[in-house]
């Protein structure tokens, strides 16, 4: 068992237990501590995951992390492409208008990704012990017993399940599941191929006029990408070899383009399913714990982080006591409605990836129809995040949606979000946040790029009020921010 960091506690009751430090856990656990809240994660593995593969960030998960101050530190390590051709990987451009510094994708290796979110939150002072299996849960009217795989019993206020898929935390809790099973699973990994690329080229081009579950593309200097499927690849419970890979290409291509020297293999499902709830009692869910589907689109790391985002202040201010009654059940109202839109987004996807004649036919209409850079953009807004709408209430369009990162005259808006507090963005000079001010700030500036005199932003970057009224403001920052401190 191993100890990453210490934290500011010294005793063994925690405000927050997080299962889990996948990139859901590792995202909360920096949240809470931009609040002061005592975090302990617990991750099972003892070392980090070595499955090296490539992952998409899109350009929500981006604008998040440039809202706290990480975007600069992730850049480095992927490599961008641009916003466009998500849908059921069909090729079109990005449509027009789309904000410059986060209009790509990044891909970038996952265990990157994981250990930059570890650091970031073991740097805030969240404490990571590795070797450490969540067993057991009990909870009361205080907190919840945490029990370790060893018997080893922890304590904390709530605990949060960010175990991933098999969940056990879900499963402790009687969280039902519900869903599709696999129906079919696929082979992906990245290796070094043994023809020319002109060659290859040719042969990979007419395969996928038949096949949509097979590529074969350039993945770094020298590396290819290959997916295929793994119908005939029978002992599931081993992960697959190179040789199941030649065999799979074999069947499909006529050839196994003399693939070698793997740098990771792996072996996925299509299983789509969401947690009934997200929270019981003091116990919550987040990332693929509380939804899976399949990778299609690269959306689920992505939805996981996002999924922390909007969790860690809410649960923050419950700790620190200032939390509205109802504000933590916001965090499911919110968050499972867009993980189904997710799921169904998925869904689509792999319909429109069948080689069926009827599916075939949609997909030739699909492409057509997003020549119409309405359809173009609105399918864009489902992967990359960026079109979510919460639900609070009724009011203008804006109300409930993300701010993009707007001119003000500090720079951009984003750099005023890094310590995760909210925000009140006011054209008109005559706002104020009052009894508020130690957890909402203050911009009066006339100049900022809005066509609005004022918004209120939630610490995630949602727009909770829109207006030039104090007495309407105020009321916002009640239902959000809970009684002013003075
Ligand atoms: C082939 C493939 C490609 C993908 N591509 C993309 C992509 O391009 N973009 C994208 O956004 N997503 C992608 N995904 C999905 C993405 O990998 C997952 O959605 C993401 O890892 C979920 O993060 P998480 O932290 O919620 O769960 P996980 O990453 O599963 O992390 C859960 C953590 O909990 C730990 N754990 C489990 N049980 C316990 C326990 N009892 N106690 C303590 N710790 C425990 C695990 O060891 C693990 O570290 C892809 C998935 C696959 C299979």
């Amino acid at each position: 068992m191993q100890l990453s960091t210490t934290s500011p506690s010294t005793d063994r009751t925690y405000d927050v237990i997080i299962a889990g430090c996948g990139p859901t856990g590792a995202m909360l656990a920096a949240e809470l501590r931009l609040h002061d809240v005592r975090v302990l994660v617990l991750e099972k593995e003892t070392e980090p995951t070595s499955a090296v593969r490539i992952v998409s960030l899109h350009i929500r998960s981006l604008e998040l992390m440039a809202m706290r101050g990480l975007l600069d530190r992730i850049l480095p390590h992927g490599r961008r492409r641009p916003a466009s051709a998500f849908f059921a990987a069909i090729p079109k451009p990005a449509p027009e208008g789309l904000d410059p510094r986060y209009a790509y994708l990044l891909g970038i290796p996952q265990p990157v990704i994981e250990r930059l979110l570890e650091e970031h939150a073991i740097a805030l002072g969240a404490q990571v012990r590795r070797g450490c299996a969540v067993a057991g849960l009990t909870q009361d009217d205080e907190g919840v017993t945490v029990e370790l795989a060893d018997g080893e019993q922890l304590r904390s206020r709530y605990l949060v399940g960010c175990d991933g898929g098999r969940s056990t935390v879900r499963k402790l809790l009687g969280v039902g599941f519900p869903g599709e099973p696999a129906r079919t699973e696929s082979l992906m990994g990245e290796m070094e191929v043994g023809v020319p690329p002109e060659e290859l080229a040719v042969t990979v081009a007419k395969v996928r006029k038949t096949h949509q579950r097979f590529w074969l593309r350039p993945a770094g200097v020298g590396v290819y990408s290959v997916l295929v499927p793994a119908a005939g690849v029978s002992d599931r419970a081993e992960p697959p070899t190179l040789d199941d890979f030649k065999h799979q290409l074999r069947a499909v291509a006529g050839t196994d383009f003399g693939v070698h020297s793997p740098r990771w293999l792996s072996r996925f499902g299509d299983a789509t399913r969401l947690a009934d709830r997200y929270r019981v009692g003091r116990v919550l869910l987040a990332g693929d714990a509380a939804h899976i589907h399949p990778p299609i689109g690269g959306q689920g790391l992505n939805l996981g982080v996002q999924d922390a985002v909007n969790l860690g202040w809410k649960l923050a201010a419950r700790i620190r006591g200032w939390a509205p009654e109802a504000l933590l059940d916001t965090y499911q109202a919110e968050r499972r409605p867009v993980a189904e839109a997710v799921l169904d987004n998925t869904r689509a996807q792999t319909e429109l990836l069948s080689t069926e004649p009827g599916a075939q036919a949609v997909r030739r209409l699909l492409v057509e129809l997003m020549d119409f850079d309405e359809v173009n953009l609105r399918l864009l807004e489902k992967i990359t995040a960026i079109g979510i709408r919460y639900d609070l209430g009724a009011g203008p369009d804006l109300l409930g949606r993300r701010l993009p990162d707007i001119a003000v005259k500090q720079g951009n808006l984003y750099g005023l979000l890094h310590h995760g507090r909210g925000l009140l963005l006011d054209r008109t000079e005559r706002l104020t946040v009052g009894g508020w001010s130690d957890r909402v700030d203050h911009l009066a500036d006339p100049s900022a790029a809005l066509d609005v005199p004022g918004v209120l932003l939630r610490p995630d970057g949602h727009v909770a009020w829109v207006g030039d009224d104090q007495r309407d403001l105020d009321e916002h920052l009640s239902r959000w921010f809970g009684e002013p401190a003075h």
